[in-house]
């Protein structure tokens, strides 16, 4: 189950937006008393509550907003219990000093917003003798290995315990916990009204992560990069999981770059069976794989981690698939006959990460590759690792080119008037491939098909390469619909 904190500091908003949780099939709330301008009347609050209510009332030592006696506030707590609400949270040094009334359970809380003390389990016995029908256990999560510690302890705990970590390394406590046993999480009204740090949405808890069916038989997949919060793969990997019906969940797994080989160690206690691989980990993360795929040895960077039996780990790389299988739809739709990329004129901008891959692929298939990119010493040396063609940024739009390639990140958001080719250098009939996926329909896309080019877009190639990682991670076909809808949708959403 989900509880939603609802921080406000009028009651007729927390009623409000307590009956639009309800709509939204939310199962729990959390009133937080001590955001309250007025003092809160418990009472009037319940009378219309459409689900079950979790009393709350936390001091300003606790990060909480309470502005009047400790004595006023205790009195609150009883009077809540008095009025009949479902649960009430009291904090361990208050526990003992309001008895147990009526049917209202008693969730007995600590919080550590610095840190996860390694003497976890005491904390936890302190909890667990002070009367809670719950313990809540909160900590702030500096390392991996602090949410693993606690995941372990809601797993072994005697007392049902809700308990996860706080900040952005502690979100897969909070998405997870319920696979080991806590009987709900916290997620809060909306994106921005974050009351502790790491918090996630109801929706994003709900309908992006699907909580309420993650069990303890759910298998546990992820992406590892840094940054992360912003990542769509969550989303479209979900989408897929739940079209499927498969019994597993993806998670956002923020991994600071020196970090990546204690991160994958302590995660193993997850049993996680594959990773996604981004920024600033797709080469690093090839010292954690057992056996590498050619295309992998080639480029020299994975974007994908995957394992079949426990303890042998393989690296592969469908971005470089993805983008072929973009060319290919290009030239498809050009001349239905010949998609062929052998002999074809192709100009990359661009030399980086995503460059290498696909010059990679498009030299193997027999294409005569020619690289363009703004600083001219990455432009060589990528030309003479593929043994194809540079030319000088400036030049770029003198190549009679079968298929453009941008490899750049502009014309990205928020950079959308910006394209890396000029409009009168487009030519009928070309082919134009733009990986940048957001926006979608870039201004080189849009250009290009005001020159009646066929035009692929960063969509097809990211949606291509998650989908490929959908068939590795489940060994069944990828709903590559859902994940194209589930993408533009989020990209959309986040503007
Ligand atoms: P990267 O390794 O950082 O390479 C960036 C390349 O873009 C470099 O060649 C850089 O040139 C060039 N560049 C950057 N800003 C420029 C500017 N203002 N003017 C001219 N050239 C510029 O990045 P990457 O990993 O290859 O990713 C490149 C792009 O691919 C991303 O921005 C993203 O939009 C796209 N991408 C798409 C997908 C997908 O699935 N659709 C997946 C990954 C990436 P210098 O050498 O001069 O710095």
């Amino acid at each position: 189950m989900i509880c939603v904190s609802i921080g406000r500091t009028r009651h007729k908003m927390v009623a409000l937006e307590h009956r639009a949780l309800a709509e939204k099939d939310a199962q729990l709330v959390e009133y937080r008393l001590d955001w309250l301008s007025h003092m809160p009347d418990v009472g009037r609050l319940l009378k219309h509550a459409p689900t079950p209510v979790v009393a709350t009332c936390r001091r300003q030592s606790d990060k909480g907003r309470w502005r009047h006696s400790e004595e006023q506030r205790l009195n609150i707590l009883r009077q809540a219990i008095a009025a009949g609400v479902d649960y009430v949270d009291l904090e361990d040094d208050v526990a003992q000093k309001i008895p147990r009334y009526g049917s209202t359970k008693r969730i007995v809380s600590h919080h550590n917003f610095d840190e996860t003390p390694e003497h976890l389990q005491e904390i936890h016995d302190r909890l667990a003798a002070c009367d809670p029908d719950y313990v809540k256990l909160v900590t702030m999560a500096n390392s991996p290995r602090d949410t693993i510690r606690m995941l372990k302890l809601v797993e072994e705990a005697q007392v049902p315990t809700i308990g996860f970590c706080m900040g952005e390394l502690g979100t897969v406590s909070r998405i997870l916990c319920g696979k080991y046993g806590a009987p709900f999480t916290y997620a809060t009204f909306s994106r921005e009204r974050e009351l502790a740090p790491g918090q996630l949405s109801f929706e994003e808890m709900h309908d992006t992560y699907r909580y309420d069916s993650i069990k303890p038989t759910t298998q546990v997949f992820g992406v590892l990069g840094d940054p992360i919060a912003h990542s769509y793969s969550p989303l479209i990997h979900n989408a897929a999981f739940a079209a499927a019906d498969v019994d597993a969940v993806y998670l956002p797994l923020r991994v600071p770059k020196d970090a990546l080989t204690d991160t994958l160690d302590a995660y193993d206690w997850l049993d996680i069976a594959g990773y996604s691989v981004t920024i600033p980990h797709k080469q690093g993360v090839l010292a954690k794989a057992d056996r590498s795929d050619d295309s992998v040895k080639d480029i020299g960077a994975a974007n994908t981690l995957f394992r079949r039996k426990q303890g042998v780990w393989h690296a592969t790389n469908t971005d470089y698939e993805a983008a072929l299988a973009g060319i290919h739809l290009g030239l498809k739709e050009r001349n239905a006959s010949d998609d062929s990329l052998s002999g074809k004129k192709i100009l990359m901008l661009g030399a980086g990460g995503v460059a290498r891959a696909i010059g990679m692929g498009v030299v193997r298939a027999g294409a005569a590759l020619t690289i363009a990119n703004r600083t001219k010493e990455r432009a060589v040396e990528l030309a003479e690792q593929l043994g194809c063609q540079h030319i000088g940024w400036e030049n770029r739009g003198s190549v009679l080119a079968d298929v453009i390639v941008n490899c750049t990140p502009i014309g990205m958001h928020p950079h959308v008037d910006e394209s890396p080719f000029e409009q009168n250098w487009l030519r009928d009939g070309m082919v134009v491939f733009d990986t940048v996926y957001n926006p979608e329909n870039t201004l080189f896309i849009k250009q290009a098909r005001e020159h009646e080019c066929f035009t692929v877009t960063g969509i097809e190639m990211f949606v291509r390469q998650a989908a490929a990682q959908f068939e590795i991670f489940t060994g069944q076909p990828a709903p590559l619909d859902v994940m194209r809808d589930a993408l533009r949708k989020g990209i959309s959403a986040l503007r």
